[in-house]
Formats: structure tokens, C-alpha cells, sequence
């Protein structure tokens, strides 16, 4: 069976960071990222995470608006470049004028650290860990397509899904008005001054909406209690905002929409059955919580009370195993942003490194 030095599961900004610090460290990391089914897709857990399902991706530093076009051509092989082209030339005919001065995207960003962490030999498997034993080390680990391997230090990058209301309509219009980020997605041309609608009552709900009072006409909150889950200063935030009104005991059962426009509205049902009505608006923005990624770990590593992966010391990515660390949004239910997560990716391979040094397994 094979012994691997560093197995990183996961693709997102975490797992790329990590496998790029881990490979110039010469530990020769194994990247699992995760394989292409139909059960990923419709989990939105396909490789390159989260940041595969976003659009344009405008507060990762270092990455200022402009024409990416000749440096992804040049950075990627053309098999993976090629998609991405067709999708930016896609945009540009839609867009038209704004084109010349946007962002890089989220898929663009994941395939330019997939690629970085290629330039230093990180190995790469696009398949599923789906079971893990950390009782003891070497940690053993067990594929989908059946493959088994040890392990010295794991790092768990395996990130997050956005939770959505699961109606179909809202599935049609992903990625054409349905959103889980606001901070990623709002700012985008389709969202400036119209109606939006945002989904919950927690403190994401509340912060989601206040941020997209900058570009909305009007921001609808749509809850479905009478009372909102989130901390008293961000309720007020909210109620005290001219820009936002606040929908309760509302539950959206429907996306509104069309193939040209995408989202057009929704139809709201009160969930005390008072009848139901209908909002224009061109955005949902769903914030209605995350699910980490932890199911194929059988609880094997202490989560907390919402099932995120507790690092046990501050400030150190270190899990309740010695020799498995954790990175990314599978730790992370407060900040989740591309650049926290990256951050954490890269301490982790540190983390890991100094393990095995400790260790003298390097
Ligand atoms: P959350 O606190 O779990 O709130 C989720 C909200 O979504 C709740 O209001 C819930 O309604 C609603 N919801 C859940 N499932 C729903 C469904 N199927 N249909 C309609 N509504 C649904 O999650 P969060 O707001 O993402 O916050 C997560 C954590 O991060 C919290 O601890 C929060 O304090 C923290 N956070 C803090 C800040 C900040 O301090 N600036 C910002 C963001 C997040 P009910 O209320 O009826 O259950």
C-alpha cells in the first residue's frame, strides 16, 4: 500500500494553497479534488469548491480588474484553459462594454492554483476519499474508485455547501440570479439598482442584505418566522435600513424567471397561511446556512456544535489528531472567504511540514 507524506483532500483555495506550500517544502503532496458525479454536482461539492459555482471573484488580492485572456493562455495547458476562454468570451458578448475590465472568476482563480500547485509536483487524484481511519498512524484512507493508501499527515480541506431551499426553480436560475454569496455576486452588473431578495434570518441573512444595499433599489428580506435568529445589533441593521424591507412569516415557492433575463421574481407563500403573493426583483440570495463537508470523516475528527472542525489550539490548524490538520471552510463557519481560506490552506502545509520534522519524517 502506498505511503504518502501529505494527502490533501480538497480543491478549493485551502487545498491548492496547502499542496503548493507542501510541494515547494519537497514533501510531494497527494491532492485528492474530489471526483466528477452526478451526487457532487447536485451537492455543489464538484472539485475546485465552492469558488467553482461563483462568477466574478473582485476581493481576492492581487487580482485587479483587466484582460486575463493572455494569461490564463499562457499559464494553463489549453485543455484547461479552453473552457474558461469560451466562458469569458461567452460573457463578453452578453456584456459587451463592461468586459474589458472584469474581475477574474472564480473558476479562473481555482484552475490558476490548481495549475501552481502542478508547477511544483504536486500529484493530483480526481476521486472521493470517502473513508478515513485516523485511530492510528500511518492513517489509512480509502477512495470511490477503490483505491487504499496511508498516509503520514492528512490536511482536510474539503470546504463547505452553501444549504439552498432545494425547489427546482431555484436550481434553474443558479449562476443567473440565484446566489449563496452576496459578497461575491452582488456588486455584478444584472444586480445594480433593481430589487433583491434575500432568504433568512441569521446574522448572514442580515449582513447579506446590508451589503447589498449599496447596489440594490431595494433589498426584501424574506423570513419565515416573525423574529430574526440574528444578534440584536444586526437586527437592528436591518430594521432600522430604509433600503431593506423585511418580509416575516414569508417563505419563497418559487423562483420567477426566463431563459433571457434570468430571474425575474419570486413567489412568496405566508407560512402562517395567509395566502400568497408575488416580488419582482433580479437577484435571490440564499443565506440560510452552510453544511461543512465532514461526512466521510465518521466523526472521527471533534467538530463543534454546527459540525465545523475544531482546530484545538489558537491559531494553529491542528485537529483533535495529531497529524491531521485542518484548513478552510471545514473550519471556518465565521470568516468563509476565498482569501481566509487560502491563508489557512498555507498554515496547514506548514502545520503539516513541522509535524513531520518533529517527527523526523521528512
Ligand atoms: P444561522 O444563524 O444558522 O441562520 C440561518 C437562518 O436561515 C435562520 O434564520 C433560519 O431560520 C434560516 N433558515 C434555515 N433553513 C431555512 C429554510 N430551509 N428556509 C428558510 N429559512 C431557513 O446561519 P448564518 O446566518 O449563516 O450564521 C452562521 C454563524 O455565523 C452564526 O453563528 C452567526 O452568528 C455567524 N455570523 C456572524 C456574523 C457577524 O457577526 N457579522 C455574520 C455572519 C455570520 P430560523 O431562524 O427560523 O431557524
Amino acid at each position: 500500500m502506498a505511503l504518502e507524506k501529505v494527502v490533501i483532500i480538497g480543491s478549493g483555495p485551502a487545498g491548492w494553497s496547502a499542496a503548493i506550500y507542501a510541494s515547494r517544502a519537497q514533501l510531494n503532496p497527494l491532492v485528492f479534488e474530489g471526483a466528477i458525479t452526478e451526487e457532487n454536482r447536485l451537492s455543489g461539492t464538484l472539485p475546485l469548491g465552492q469558488l467553482a459555482l461563483t462568477t466574478e471573484v473582485e476581493n481576492y488580492a492581487g487580482y485587479p480588474a483587466g484582460n486575463l485572456e493572455q494569461f490564463l493562455t499562457d499559464a494553463l495547458p489549453g485543455n484547461r484553459a479552453e473552457p474558461l476562454l469560451y466562458a469569458m468570451r461567452s460573457r463578453r458578448k452578453a456584456m459587451g462594454d463592461h468586459a474589458h475590465k472584469e474581475a477574474v472568476t472564480g473558476p479562473e482563480l481555482m484552475e490558476l492554483m490548481r495549475q501552481q500547485s502542478l508547477n511544483f509536483g504536486t500529484r493530483i487524484e480526481t476521486d472521493d476519499v470517502v473513508k478515513v481511519d485516523f485511530s492510528k498512524r500511518p492513517f489509512k484512507l480509502w477512495t470511490l474508485e477503490g483505491k487504499e493508501l496511508e498516509a503520514q499527515t492528512v490536511i482536510v480541506a474539503t470546504g463547505a455547501r452553501a444549504n439552498y431551499l432545494g425547489l427546482p426553480s431555484e436550481e434553474a436560475f443558479k449562476n443567473r440570479g440565484v446566489s449563496a454569496c452576496a459578497v461575491c455576486d452582488g456588486a455584478l452588473p444584472r444586480f445594480r439598482n433593481k430589487p433583491l431578495v434575500v432568504v433568512g434570518g441569521g446574522d448572514s441573512a442580515v449582513e447579506e442584505a446590508t451589503y447589498l444595499t449599496k447596489f440594490a433599489s431595494t433589498v426584501h428580506l424574506i423570513h419565515r418566522r416573525d423574529e430574526l435568529r440574528a444578534s440584536k445589533i444586526m437586527a437592528e441593521r436591518a430594521t432600522s435600513s430604509d433600503k431593506i424591507e423585511i418580509h416575516w412569516n414569508s417563505a419563497v415557492d418559487e423562483v420567477l424567471g426566463n431563459d433571457k433575463e434570468g430571474v425575474t421574481g419570486v413567489k412568496l407563500v405566508d407560512t402562517e397561511g395567509h395566502g400568497t403573493k408575488q416580488l419582482d426583483c433580479s437577484g435571490v440570495f440564499l443565506a440560510i446556512g452552510h453544511t461543512p463537508n465532514t461526512k466521510f470523516l465518521n466523526g472521527q475528527l471533534q467538530t463543534n456544535d454546527k459540525g465545523y472542525v475544531v482546530w484545538k489550539e489558537s491559531f494553529r490548524t491542528v485537529t483533535s489528531v495529531p497529524g491531521v490538520f485542518a484548513a478552510g471552510d471545514v473550519a471556518d463557519d465565521y470568516y468563509r472567504q476565498a482569501i481566509t481560506s487560502a491563508g489557512t490552506g498555507c498554515m496547514a502545509a506548514l502545520d503539516a511540514e513541522r509535524f513531520l520534522t518533529h517527527h523526523g519524517e521528512v
